[in-house]
């Protein structure tokens, strides 16, 4: 007989109440344990990790059937959760990058802004006027480019990005009305958004915005005493005051969409719990997303090992609070944990961390493709450009080259298939590589995703309607 191995790597259970729930790493997948496979992966867990099937079989003799426990050790073996050591499933190979992918592009329509914060990581980053601004052609040319490499699909997105993009309203307004037109002579609809400052907002741009359904994402950090300390004008002033009245206007005033707050969370700023209740309770958003900083900027401004923890902390009671709201129907405006909910739900089984390179791509000042938004202005080589299209035999090295993480510094980690390696972006500022693995804090993100899984499994199991059909139906869990 052969020995048998569990594979903790593919399997992580979550407790509710009674019931244990495990959650297949391999595909994302949660199923609920029946009484006989908790007692198999007990045994083989804590007391014979080395045990062949017959010794198994021999030590629930007298309370299960043979044939019972030799069918339960089958379905943990096709689940790959056990196996004779040295004879794991190989990985499956990476499937082939679609040649019509593409279904996002972010204009980078201009360098410059009108502010000065101090975390800005932006390497391309000027005032306005001595900002590298897009060109109508080029931008022209992204649309083309953009509708040509999204083959069937019908939505394709375009997100303004600089810089402050609404330093450069004029291109943004010749862009939607080229888009829009394009759109309707080939049957796509665009989806147009954006992320600002918010400093540059008035009635007549708030409304323009909304009549074209501007996904909208303002940059804001908390309450005044937060923001102001590192979100400042290039004189040195906070801009608290200048931008609250202008975003409770745009609150006020705009239909089309729910508008979102994006904070950056940097060192002496990390009472997440006050960030979030000022920006969804107080200013009114309809949703917060935190982006912690833990690498690429001064250290002074970079979240210590100890303030990232509290961060975390932080973070882990809003999405519980999101779980007891979700559980009577509400929606708190928590998106680092409704993002993890939609990829649970969907059951994405991740390769690689995000869509960059491959259902998204930026475009630089010059028209020159970039991984992503992030990428624009930086020395990492691109991926075409708007004129000569996309390079693809550079996307095809990247990612292969993202997605063999999953077989070094990643391959034991049971986050691997929903983190995937982390932020590119982050990897490169911390170390100057994209494909390093962001492992200065994999423990609190192991965490962060056990807490999404164990909310998810509570929310599937006592509300499900809140999370809506899952666009994939291969969840096991009621
Ligand atoms: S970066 Fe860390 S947390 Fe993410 S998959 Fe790799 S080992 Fe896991
Ligand atoms: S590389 Fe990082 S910043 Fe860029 S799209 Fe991916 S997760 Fe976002």
């Amino acid at each position: 007989m052969t020995q048998l191995r569990l594979r903790t790597e593919n399997l992580h259970e979550v407790s509710l109440g009674q019931r244990r729930v495990l959650f297949h790493v391999p595909t994302t997948s949660l199923f609920d344990l029946d009484d006989l496979s908790c007692q198999v992966l007990d045994f083989l867990r804590h007391e014979r990790p080395e045990a062949d099937s017959t010794a198994v079989v021999e030590h629930f003799h007298g309370r299960h059937a043979a044939a019972d426990v030799l069918e339960a050790l089958g379905e943990l073996e096709a689940l790959d959760l056990i196996a004779a050591p040295g004879l794991a499933k190989p990985r499956a190979a990476r499937p082939p990058i679609p040649k019509d992918s593409l279904s996002a592009l972010v204009l980078n329509v201009s360098t410059g802004c009108n502010l000065a914060c101090s975390y800005c990581y932006k390497e391309d980053l000027t005032s306005p006027a001595a900002a590298r601004r897009l060109s109508p052609a080029k931008a022209a040319a992204a649309v083309d480019l953009l509708l040509r490499e999204s083959g069937r699909q019908q939505r394709v997105s375009i997100t303004f990005f600089g810089g402050e993009p609404l330093t450069n309203l004029s291109l943004i307004r010749q862009v939607v009305a080229y888009a829009e037109r394009r759109g309707a002579e080939t049957a796509k609809t665009f989806d147009f958004s954006m992320t600002t400052n918010g400093t540059l907002l008035d009635d007549t741009v708030i409304d323009y915005l909304d009549s074209h359904r501007f996904g909208l994402s303002i940059s804001m950090d908390g309450p005044r005493e937060v923001h102001d300390r590192n979100r400042r004008t290039i004189g040195g002033r906070g801009t608290y005051a200048v931008v609250a009245p202008k975003v409770r206007r745009l609150l006020e005033r705009y239909r089309s969409r729910p508008v979102g707050a994006r904070v950056t969370v940097t060192a002496g700023a990390v009472d997440v719990l006050a960030i979030h209740r000022h920006l969804k309770d107080e200013l009114g958003f309809a949703e917060v997303g935190l982006a912690p900083v833990t690498a690429g900027l001064p250290s002074g401004l970079c979240l210590g090992d100890d303030e990232i923890k509290t961060v975390f902390a932080g973070m882990k009671t809003l999405a519980w609070r999101y779980r007891d709201a979700a559980l009577s129907g509400r929606d708190i405006g928590f998106s680092n944990i409704s993002q993890m909910m939609t990829t649970l739900h969907e059951g994405n089984t991740k390769l690689v961390p995000c869509g960059a390179g491959l259902s998204m791509l930026a475009v630089d000042a010059e028209g020159e493709l970039k991984l992503c938004h992030r990428f624009t202005g930086n020395p990492l080589d691109g991926f075409g450009d708007v004129a000569t299209g996309i390079d693809r035999a550079r996307v095809e090295a990247f990612i292969d080259r993202a997605v063999a993480r999953a077989d070094g510094s990643c391959a034991s980690c049971r986050a691997r298939h929903v983190c995937a390696g982390g932020c590119y972006h982050e990897a490169y500022a911390r170390h100057g590589d994209p494909f390093h693995p962001t492992d200065h804090y994999c423990e609190l993100i192991r965490d962060w995703i056990d807490t999404g899984i164990a909310i998810y499994a509570d929310i599937m199991a006592n509300n499900p309607g809140f999370l809506g059909q899952p666009r994939s139906s291969r969840r096991n869990i009621a």
